[in-house]
């Protein structure tokens, strides 16, 4: 029987191993933690039965990815919640761009910029199913539906600035902006729009999703499904060096270039060595979680009802901060993500104090401790959020890195979306699965289509090692 062995059980590791069992082969996953998942793990982390999701949190790209349509999660336990609305971004002003899953709901909202909303999304919502096809792979590609495909690819190729600029109201330009901004890079860099129309598309197709008792079900789903396909997955297993693996036809990394190049050494070819080894990351990410008795009070009505609230004001100041981290300049009032899972999924509260989830941009590395400047900007649209604050837990840069070896400097998107990175992955090649040593590749975020526990990374190296294969 074909063996294969996947270093890592991340959402991409977890879809790879599942692609390749499913055809066939004898499958074992080795992961250095002690629980399965990468960026999808949850747990208690301050009060218990208080349920916190220790990475990843809504899943817009996940819920109608080409594996999720094809793997039924459902089937082994995985449920997934929607809240009452998807995403605000509230404004000094008391006012907010609301983002609904419905285009109709957010274009209606957006005045002026009804008519630009809709011919962004209109279509492109309709058509993901088709267009998911497309971007969920090797962007060089010949489209499978050029014409979906160019209605959303040509904003997506411009930068977000540029983008912005047609918008007429700050609420809808600031909305954009704050979705654009998950990027982690300037927003005037090309293609810098691409990533935040994706993610906005999937919503408007599948919506801001969580899943109902806290990330980690989907990891567990999905090693559920791998172990009817008969393969197995053994954690606390920390791989270092090629020694540490068992005899396989197949390896697949769900690593960081960088640690692949460390671990392979002189095996690697020395053009892939070197292209691993200047791999660049992006910015951090600092996260706080919070028990909040009541919830935040927000000023903005809607943003009390909405799974992810943006806070960074303006486009123009979250396009400033996103410059100075990319510079490594902390900036006083960085961008903030908070995520009110429990809306959707209340099991995750203890009584009236509810889990909060947020995480702040900040340089790579960043060594200071970014509380006080999340606080201070939930203060900005929540005054009196501090006093119903009862307890915390803080995560830094290196404790990213601690805690998952593929958050180099705590760039949790495992790579920097620069926009050789974005088209390529680590590599100039039309491969960018392939490490260049036979029955070897990479299926970690750094390779197309790049961060978010959608699992196709995972798909598509498994499904470039089967090609290969036969
Ligand atoms: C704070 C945060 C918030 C996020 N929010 C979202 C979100 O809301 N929505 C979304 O879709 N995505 C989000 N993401 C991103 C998403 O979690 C990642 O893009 C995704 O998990 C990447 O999957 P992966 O399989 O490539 O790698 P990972 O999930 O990083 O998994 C890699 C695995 O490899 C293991 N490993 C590392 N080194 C070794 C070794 N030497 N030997 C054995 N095992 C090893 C690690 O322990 C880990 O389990 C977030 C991430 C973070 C950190």
């Amino acid at each position: 029987m074909t063996t294969a062995t996947v270093v890592g059980s991340g959402p991409n590791g977890l879809a790879a191993a599942i692609t390749l069992a499913s055809a066939g082969l004898e499958v074992t996953v080795l992961e250095a933690a002690d629980t399965i998942g990468g960026g999808t793990r949850s747990g208690e982390a301050i009060l218990p039965g208080l349920l916190h999701d220790h990475c990843s949190a809504i899943h817009p790209m996940a819920v109608g990815s080409p594996f999720s349509r094809r793997v039924d999660l459902e089937r082994y336990g995985l449920r997934w919640a929607w809240p009452e609305l998807d995403c605000v971004h509230p404004l000094d002003d008391g006012t907010a761009g609301v983002l609904h899953r419905s285009v109709t709901a957010t274009a209606n909202g957006l005045g002026a910029d009804e008519k630009l909303w809709r011919t962004l999304f209109e279509r492109p919502a309709a058509n993901y199913d088709q267009i998911s096809g497309d971007i969920m792979r090797p962007l060089l590609r010949i489209p499978r539906h050029p014409i979906h495909l160019a209605r959303f690819g040509i904003p997506a190729t411009v930068p977000a600035t540029l983008l912005a600029r047609a918008f007429r109201t700050e609420a809808g330009r600031a909305l954009f902006g704050g979705v654009a901004a998950h990027a982690f890079q300037p927003l005037g860099r090309p293609l810098s729009a691409s990533i935040g129309l994706g993610i906005l598309t999937a919503g408007h197709r599948y919506g801001w999703a969580v899943a109902v008792g806290g990330s980690q079900r989907i990891a567990d789903s999905m090693a559920d499904v791998l172990a009817d396909h008969g393969g197995k997955i053994e954690t606390g297993v920390r791989v270092r060096s090629i020694a540490d693996l068992p005899p396989s036809d197949i390896t697949i990394w769900d690593l960081a270039p960088t640690a692949v190049a460390e671990i392979l050494g002189e095996r690697l070819p020395s053009r892939v060595a070197r292209a691993y080894r200047r791999f660049r990351y992006g910015p951090g990410a600092f996260k706080v979680d919070f028990a909040v008795e009541g919830g935040v009070p927000w000023r903005n009505e809607d943003a009390r009802r909405a799974g992810t609230v943006h806070l960074g004001g303006s486009f123009a100041e979250i396009a400033a901060g996103e410059r100075d981290i990319d510079a490594g300049r902390m900036p006083e009032r960085p961008f903030v993500l908070v995520g009110q899972q429990y809306l959707a999924d209340p099991g995750r509260s203890a009584g009236s104090i509810h889990p909060v989830w947020t995480y702040a941009h900040v340089p790579n590395g960043y060594t200071g401790d970014a509380t006080d400047a999340i606080v201070t900007q939930i203060e900005r649209f929540a005054p009196g959020f501090r006093d119903r604050v009862v307890g915390t837990t803080t995560r830094t840069t290196t404790e990213f890195a601690e805690y998952n070896a593929n958050y180099v400097g705590g760039n949790i998107m495992t790579g920097a979306k620069d926009l050789s990175q974005l088209l390529f992955g680590p590599r100039k090649t039309l491969q960018p699965y392939d490490i260049g040593v036979p029955g070897h590749y990479l299926c970690s975020a750094a390779t197309p289509p790049g961060p978010g526990a959608h699992g196709m990374c995972g798909v598509n190296a498994a499904e470039r090692a089967l090609r290969q294969l036969r």
